[in-house]
């Protein structure tokens, strides 16, 4: 792609808020410019919505659900139908656009349309199958009849690491089930969700059913929305203490709340392992978005027996790697989000290195323009480092030795995070061992990469609440209604 392309691309995404249907400015005219992390340019400026934009959306998502949830299924679905359709024909523009606000290679911003296209597809398949129950109740007196209603309407909170994915993952279910949605993209990234939201208006939306505000005032925007009785559901993915207040807010009006937190998944590799499997599951789980996955393997928890194998094969893929800008050909590493990150990951490692770890590659910020920190890997990590306790995001690969079963599982549980694991062992019992033992939402048997829209993503402890694609994300917008008649005989 040259720049004239990627100039007419940007020249198509929306710059405004879409309220009721419209494109408009924000209410205070001001505005707000997105960044190319990888040079550190302004690529567009788009409007800065204020909280009175917010409840002007919150209005509109609540004036069109009454016929929203009223539509039939069939209807609702060929329209998810139709925006998965568009969003295919369209896959390379949104994959450039991706790459272009939040820095992922090219490669990767492919695989991210397909995966955020497959919510679409998977929930216009799951709408028209949304089912209730009817039977007699034990004692034979009467009838009972499950029905299942539309939550109301909802405002969806996206983080900037998957721009696309976690807007469908939450978009495509939410109006699967008939409810009407206030989106709220981080203003680091929110182009594509503004492009995104512009094919669901070319398929034929309605006015009002889909609202979004971008704003650099996010807490002042979300509260009075989260306040305001005629919203009905939260659902968040982000931080977990970004999260936690969130939920406090959400308990004045008693909402229902999904909550996609953070992550320190163990990634656990036994002495029986099949090694190439394992270190090409690590290099994915790892160094996929750059390390900036809440999924991302963030402790190596290796086998006294493999460890220096494991630690001298990554290490030799990691040198192999490209840095570069995700719009060029062959970069596996782009820049990370911002200089809070860089800076983050530079206190991870020197903090692990100052406790007795040893660098074997990488380890440090890059002096080119644009946010890159080297792809880097660190062994014998000490107990008490600061990156076995916090979410590295980052392409960190920090490994630690366990001597037994028992220590593997003690390690990989030590953390208030539950929401994927990773564990490579040849040994069938001790398999089913680690996934009956493992404190997480979602486990990767032999396998770095897990994310799939049929299957309930989520996780434990303070990983969250609620889970997104499969049989159950359309429940989490949906609330059942039992209600009892007398024996129609009697
Ligand atoms: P973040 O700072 O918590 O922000 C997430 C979203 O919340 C953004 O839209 C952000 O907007 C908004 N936000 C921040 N403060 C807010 C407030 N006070 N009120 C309302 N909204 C607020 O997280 P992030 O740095 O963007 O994302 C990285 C985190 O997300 C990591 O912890 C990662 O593990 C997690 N994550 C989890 C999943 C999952 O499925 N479990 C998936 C992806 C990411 P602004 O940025 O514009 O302020």
């Amino acid at each position: 792609m040259n720049e004239n392309q990627e100039a007419s691309l940007l020249a198509q995404v929306p710059h405004g808020l879409f309220i009721g249907g419209e494109w408009r400015a924000a209410s205070s005219g001001r505005t707000l410019d997105v960044t190319d992390p990888s040079t550190g340019r302004t690529i567009k400026t788009i409007a800065d919505a204020t909280p009175a934009d917010g409840m002007a959306a919150l209005d509109a998502a609540d004036a069109a659900f009454p016929a929203w949830s009223r539509t039939p299924a069939r209807e609702r679905a060929e329209m998810l139908r139709r925006t998965y359709d568009l969003l295919m024909e369209r896959e390379e523009e949104f994959a450039l656009l991706m790459t272009m606000e939040m820095g992922k290679p090219l490669a990767e911003a492919r695989r991210e349309v397909a995966y955020g296209g497959e919510f679409l597809r998977w929930f216009s398949e799951e709408t028209v199958r949304v089912q209730g129950r009817y039977g007699s109740n034990p004692e034979g007196t009467g009838r009972m009849i499950v029905t299942q209603h539309p939550v109301g309407p909802c405002f969806l909170i996206t983080p900037w690491n998957f721009p696309l994915a976690m807007a469908t993952r939450k978009v495509g279910p939410a109006l699967a089930a008939g409810c009407t949605v206030v989106i709220k993209p981080a203003a680091l990234t929110p182009l594509s969700t503004m492009f995104f939201v512009k094919l669901l208006e070319e398929a034929g939306l309605p006015k009002g059913v889909v609202n979004v505000v971008t704003t650099s005032e996010s807490g002042a925007l979300s509260e009075p929305i989260i306040r305001d009785p005629r919203l009905r559901k939260l659902s968040f993915t982000g931080s977990t203490p970004v999260g936690q207040s969130l939920m406090a807010q959400a308990a004045h009006g008693v909402l229902r709340t999904s909550m996609e937190l953070g992550g320190n998944a163990p990634f656990v590799v036994f002495d029986d392992a099949d090694l190439d499997r394992a270190v090409d599951g690590a290099i994915a789980a790892k160094f996929r978005n750059i390390g900036q996955a809440c999924t991302a393997g963030n402790r190596f928890i290796v086998q006294r027996g493999v460890v220096e194998e494991f630690t001298r094969r990554v290490t030799e893929r990691v040198k192999t790697f490209t840095m570069g800008r995700g719009t060029e050909s062959g970069v596996d590493i782009g820049p990370l989000i911002d200089d809070r990150a860089v800076a983050k990951a530079v206190q991870l490692v020197d903090d692990a290195l100052a406790r007795g770890a040893t660098l074997r590659t990488g380890g440090h910020a890059t002096a080119r323009e644009g946010t890159f920190f080297e792809p880097t890997v660190i062994s014998d990590v000490q107990p008490g480092s600061d990156i076995l306790r916090e979410e590295i995001f980052g392409p960190v690969l920090a490994i630690v030795a366990f001597d037994d079963e028992h220590d593997a599982v003690r390690i990989a549980n030590d953390t208030e995070y539950g929401l994927i694991s990773y564990v490579y062992t040849e040994n069938l019992a001790r398999g089913q061992r680690m996934i009956e033992r493992l404190e997480t939402g979602m486990m990767g048997l032999n396998t770095g990469v897990v994310s799939n829209a049929a299957a309930p993503f989520g996780g434990w402890k303070m990983s969250g609440l609620g889970r997104e694609g499969g049989a159950e994300g359309i429940h989490e917008y949906l609330q059942s209604k039992y209600t009892l008649t007398p024996d129609p005989f009697v």
